[in-house]
């Protein structure tokens, strides 16, 4: 049984309604979370999951694509209530998740403050803040492009950075299915790079979103848009 569901967790910030694309990687062996959520989202990935007869107690791995606060946020909850999970992420994303080094987001968001016209300041700085409130966690394993695991009859890592330089994104080869994190985002039926103001290196992300156009895939899955048909 090799299964993969993509969660759907809507939410509202202000007066935005927002949807996030977790994915589930589900074999008789492993059930693997790509990506978590916001901080606090604990209850909706848990919600989400059992919306399709999962249990967060049955995952064995959460795989992180990147390190930015909308895909790690409810990482150190969800590992604090089931720690027998196994977090990976990348060996350039694991120091930011860690705690070892700053979030770059953070970085990026304070150098961007000083700068921000007036009526924008205090959205900046409530912005910095939800940044500075996402706990760090050791990451249990460290991969890099080119890694494969046995999930649903095998995945391979694939290394699409540019968003942030560490970014990856997953290869389900059976179903030949992509599943993107961010360095791909649907809007308005068109696949593209995530929001090019939050993406550290624009060259290199146009990249990576070529490099995932390579594999062919059936359908690319965005955390950001859901399933992309090529
Ligand atoms: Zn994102």
């Amino acid at each position: 049984m090799n299964k993969i569901i993509i969660l759907n967790i809507k939410f509202r910030f202000g007066d935005v309604e927002d949807v996030i694309h977790p994915v589930i990687l589900n074999d008789d062996e492993n059930m693997v979370l790509i990506d978590c959520g916001y901080t606090g989202f604990l209850p909706a990935v848990e919600q989400a999951m059992e919306e399709n007869n999962l249990s967060c107690g049955d995952l064995t791995h959460v795989l992180i694509t990147h390190h930015d606060h909308d895909h790690v946020g409810s990482l150190s909850e969800l590992k604090q209530k089931y720690p027998q999970i196994q977090v990976i992420a990348s060996k350039k994303e694991t120091p930011y998740i860690s705690g070892q080094f700053k979030s770059l987001r953070l970085e990026q968001a304070e150098a961007m403050q000083p700068n921000l016209p007036e009526e924008q300041k205090e959205f900046g700085l409530a912005f910095c803040n939800i940044l500075k409130n996402v706990q760090s966690i050791p990451v249990d394993i460290e991969v890099q492009n080119g890694d494969f695991f046995n999930w649903c009859g095998g995945c391979t890592i694939i290394e699409t950075p540019g968003h942030t330089p560490g970014h990856i994104s997953v290869y389900v080869q059976q179903k030949e299915i992509m599943v993107a994190g961010d360095a791909a985002v649907l809007e308005n039926g068109e696949l593209v790079i995530a929001n090019p103001l939050f993406t550290l290196d624009i060259n290199e992300a146009e990249a990576s979103l070529q490099k995932i156009m390579t594999y062919g895939a059936k359908e690319i899955i965005c955390y950001h848009g859901g399933i992309f048909i090529p």
